[in-house]
């Protein structure tokens, strides 16, 4: 099995965290981990390192195209939960490029977790304020 150090480069070893309007507030020092990979975290880190992150990232629009052809086939589909499959598949999709580039490049995933808190956040003021 594979062992990798997250957070490698050591430029990268920082995360940052966002005020209440969405700009970075902070900027923190983020620990090493170190720890043995799945085998499909294995196999991830593997094909984006053959490919490239910005090929990946460019896969990754096409992905989301895919998706949206996939649900719009859906809408128009029968009441049969089996037209859900491809939508399921380019969801998978998507997340497994989005896996590989947070197993390369540990900043984004710092990014993107703050970005995800600070949306969910916002949008549980929105509810609640009615
Ligand atoms: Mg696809």
């Amino acid at each position: 099995m594979k062992k990798i150090l997250l957070s490698v480069d050591p430029r990268e070893l920082w995360k940052f965290t966002l005020d209440e309007d969405g700009y970075r507030t902070e900027v923190e020092t983020l620990e090493s981990e170190e720890r043995y990979l799945t085998e499909l975290e294995e196999n991830q880190l593997a094909i984006i390192e053959h490919y490239g992150f910005e090929h990946q990232l460019d896969k990754l629009v096409e992905e989301c195209a895919e998706l949206i052809q996939a649900r719009m086939k859906a809408k128009s589909g029968s009441e049969n939960i089996d037209r859900f499959d491809n939508v399921i598949e380019e969801i998978a999709d998507i997340k497994n490029i989005i896996s590989q580039m947070e197993l390369h490049w540990p900043y984004m995933k710092e990014g993107v977790m703050a970005f995800t808190k600070y949306k969910m956040s916002r949008e549980i003021g929105r509810i609640n304020r009615g």
